[in-house]
């Protein structure tokens, strides 16, 4: 037998798979199974990616790998893993590190274990089903592993090479009581008991809850059930949908992948799950050991634990029978990777529910356009549990008509009016935009008497402080002209130093500007300044209440979470900070949420401007009100009556998303056009331009509109230059990428060069 193995090495040079022999006690290895092999004179970590009865190669050319590893990935995972690599435009060995057990990465001198043998044989139970397996309801893998097992008791190994049978068939053929497995070096396992914790919360669905959970778990039944988008308005009780979903699953004999942007930020989520479900769970976050690492991911392995709980990487999660994958918050940015392999984990999710038969149930407030273009949507249109007020208005579960799903035509986008009512009517706080033009100070004066009422009341409020409102831009001070991309739609970026405005989109640079050609003004301003100053001025306003500062600056320092903390335990003070606080935090108390330079989103150089902005003001505003005390809201721009803050005072996310898509669709902007973004840099200046104009050709010659190479600023003292492809046609433009890529990067003449690709560049 041959293992074709692709080398786990960080080279893009070094590509596989190559063949090894396998003999003896190795002749078990399977797809998945991760060898240590002979390499040259070195040894290294392998993955085995696929079986063969003979090699190309001669029989003396062959090497035999040197051993196996005790742990091993799914199948199915190394398929995800090849395909975010090829999805992607990196390498095989960057796409499998993602799917190996934790520590396992893309090194080779990590220690070695023996791969401890499983044995399984038959119980009664499992005896007395014979030829019924069809009856029981079993997958073929499971049906042909109780076959292979009628003759006798088998090791897994050979289990898996007779039936295709690995080791999460068989812990879910164990977990129905049909057969019995055991350590052969240890002590029998005892069956384990398995419970789903308590059923449900004690809580009474709303209308909306039920309707929307129905829907999911009829869903869950189907064989390839189509995605599913949860749009709820903050505080609508999203979780508790998702909570009973992953019980509805885990009941079937499946298990479930809940997402969720970072578990520092939200730890509220993920500890109601751990409440519900106990051991079932396993949680994968950042502050974990190694060790702790992996052990979850063995747990999960070997069906000892059936949800995983996670941010992005836990789309990799090696659950067997995975029925359910829930992300939450979809709109969240942290779901895309920002290094190698450049993955976006909502994509991946879509993938690996498809292929295993699982449903996919993405959830926000502010759902993407591309999620409400492309999923079947069920509506949470009130918060839940405010107490007092009139119940959650008559719900209704959505299907947008026609909604397109892959590769079908998108329907005609319809551009709602600003319906929706604010507040009361659904639990949400009233909206309050204010136009910052002209005024003096960086407070307006609704926004100072607001916080002087919380001074007064000794009440709370969180004040968000567009970080990249703070970041420079130009503007008229007269008309209020803002500098934008003729090319591109979004504003050009100040470089001071440099004395030019830059799109950062597409490269397109111009002289910093002195008169406003609108209006001939010479009064043009140059934005930036800083969050300390904004703290100080605001501990002046609201003293002696305390100023609670959180940035990425405090983060570092002190942890997101004691901020948060001390802000929950104080009866009384200001948060201010950047983006952190507008994710899920819950604080009852909070009566006022104000937003700074909201607009300031807008000017930054990027098509999904308008999407932050009005993601940016919607949670927000679901971070206010959410006690008896009721809130407001109140958001500070420089021109109030831009289209995302509307939609947002209005709280209609719905009639937003329709505009936006319109505006997409026009500019060929995903989701009705992909975005490929190549980067090519090197030290000294020259070879860059020359990588990036060599690959720009070979992919203009497969027919794929480029756009290029323009130069980049220099990042990292590194000198770069970039293309930009975009086209209707993803499947061709990905490849086109990756042949020319990969050419360019292996030709001699561009060694000075290193390639870096954004597919989805967020
Ligand atoms: P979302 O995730 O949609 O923002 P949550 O799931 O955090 O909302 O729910 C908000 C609050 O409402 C939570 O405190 C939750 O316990 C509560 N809740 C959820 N469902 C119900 C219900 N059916 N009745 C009463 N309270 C509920
Ligand atoms: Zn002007
Ligand atoms: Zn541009």
């Amino acid at each position: 037998m041959i293992a074709k193995v692709e080398p786990l090495t960080p080279a893009r040079a070094l590509r596989g798979p190559f063949d090894y022999r396998l003999v003896g006690a190795l002749e078990a290895v399977g797809v998945g199974s991760m060898l240590v092999v002979p390499f040259g004179n070195r040894r290294l970590l392998g993955v085995v990616v696929g079986l063969a009865e003979r090699s190309e190669l001669r029989d003396d050319r062959l090497a035999q790998p040197l051993a196996a590893l005790e742990a091993d990935v799914p199948e199915t995972l190394v398929r995800l893993g090849l395909w975010v690599a090829r999805e992607y435009v990196s390498t095989p060995a960057r796409g499998l590190a993602l799917v190996l057990p934790p520590g396992t990465g893309t090194g080779a001198t990590k220690p070695v274990r023996p791969k401890r043998s499983l044995r399984a044989s038959l119980t009664p139970l499992g005896e007395s089903l014979g030829g019924e397996g069809v009856a029981a309801r079993l997958g073929p893998r499971q049906r042909a592993a109780l076959d292979a097992l009628a003759g006798g008791a088998l090791g897994a190994a050979a289990l898996s090479r007779r039936a295709g049978a690995d080791h999460s068939t068989l812990r879910s053929l164990e977990r129905r009581g049909l057969l019995r497995l055991e350590h052969a070096a240890e002590p029998p396992r005892r069956p384990r008991v398995e419970g789903v914790g308590a059923p449900g919360g004690a809580v009474a669905l709303t209308a909306a809850q039920s309707a929307a959970l129905r829907a999911m778990i009829e869903r869950l039944g189907a064989p390839r059930p189509a995605p599913l988008l949860l749009h709820g308005v903050t505080g609508s009780g999203k979780t508790e949908v998702y909570l009973r979903t992953v019980a509805a699953a885990l009941d079937r004999g499946r298990s479930a992948i809940v997402l969720v942007p970072e578990i520092a930020l939200t730890p509220q989520t993920a500890g109601r799950f751990v409440e519900r479900f106990g051991d079932e769970v396993a949680v994968m976050h950042s502050r974990l050991s190694r060790r702790e690492r992996y052990d979850e991911w063995w747990r999960m392995r070997h069906g000892e634990a059936r949800v995983c709980i996670g941010p992005r990487s836990g789309v990799f999660a090696p659950l067997a029978d995975l029925g359910l994958i829930v992300i939450d918050e979809e709109h969240d940015g942290s779901y895309k990777q920002e290094a190698d392999p450049r993955y976006d984990a909502r994509a991946v999710a879509e993938r690996r529910a498809a292929e295993e038969g699982a449903l996919l149930v993405v959830g926000s407030a502010t759902p993407r356009p591309e999620s409400v273009l492309r999923y079947d949507r069920l509506e949470l249109p009130a918060r839940c549990g405010t107490g007092e007020g009139p119940g959650p208005p008559p719900f209704e579960v959505e299907r947008i008509a026609g909604a397109a799903g892959p590769g079908r035509e998108p329907p005609p986008v319809e551009v709602g009016e600003v319906v929706g009512a604010t507040g009361p009517g659904r639990g949400l706080p009233p909206v309050d935009v204010v136009g910052m033009l002209g005024a003096a100070g960086p407070l307006h004066e609704l926004t100072r008497e607001a916080l002087d009422e919380v001074r007064r009341r000794r009440e709370k409020a969180i004040v968000l402080l567009n970080r990249r409102g703070w970041s420079n831009f130009m503007s008229c001070r007269v008309c209020g002209r803002v500098w934008e991309c003729p090319d591109c739609d979004v504003t050009l970026v100040l470089h001071r130093e440099a004395g030019a405005v830059a799109c950062h989109h597409c490269g397109h640079r111009e002289p910093m500007p002195r008169v406003c050609s609108e209006c001939g003004s010479v009064s043009v301003a140059r934005h930036g300044a800083g969050t300390e100053q904004m703290e100080r001025s605001l501990g002046e306003l609201v003293a002696p209440l305390p100023v609670f500062r959180l940035d990425s600056d405090v983060a570092a320092a002190s942890g997101v979470a004691a901020v948060l903390r001390s802000f929950e335990a104080a009866p009384a003070g200001v948060l201010l900070g950047t983006q952190m606080v507008a994710k899920g935090h819950d604080f009852p108390e909070v009566t006022l949420g104000v937003v700074l330079d909201a607009d300031a989103t807008l000017r930054f150089p990027d098509f999904r401007a308008e999407e932050r902005t009005f993601a940016l003001v919607a949670q927000l505003a679901g971070r206010s009100g959410r006690g008896s005390r009721g809130g407001r809201v109140i958001v500070q721009a420089l021109d109030p009556d831009t289209r995302a803050l509307r939609h947002a005072a209005a709280h209609d996310s719905t009639g937003f998303v329709a505009g936006e898509l319109e505006r997409r669709r026009e500019l060929a902007y995903p989701p009705f056009g992909h975005l490929i973004r190549v980067v090519c840099s090197s030290s000294d200046p020259g070879p860059e331009l020359a990588a990036a104009r060599a690959v720009g050709e070979l992919v203009a010659a497969a027919r794929v509109p480029v756009l290029g190479p323009v130069p980049l600023f220099r990042r990292n003292a590194r000198h770069r230059a970039q293309l930009v492809v975009r086209s209707p046609d993803r499947a061709p433009a990905i490849a086109a990428v990756r042949n020319a890529v990969e050419t360019v990067a292996s030709d001699r003449a561009h060694v000075a060069s290193i390639f870096a690709v954004d597919v989805d560049p967020q």
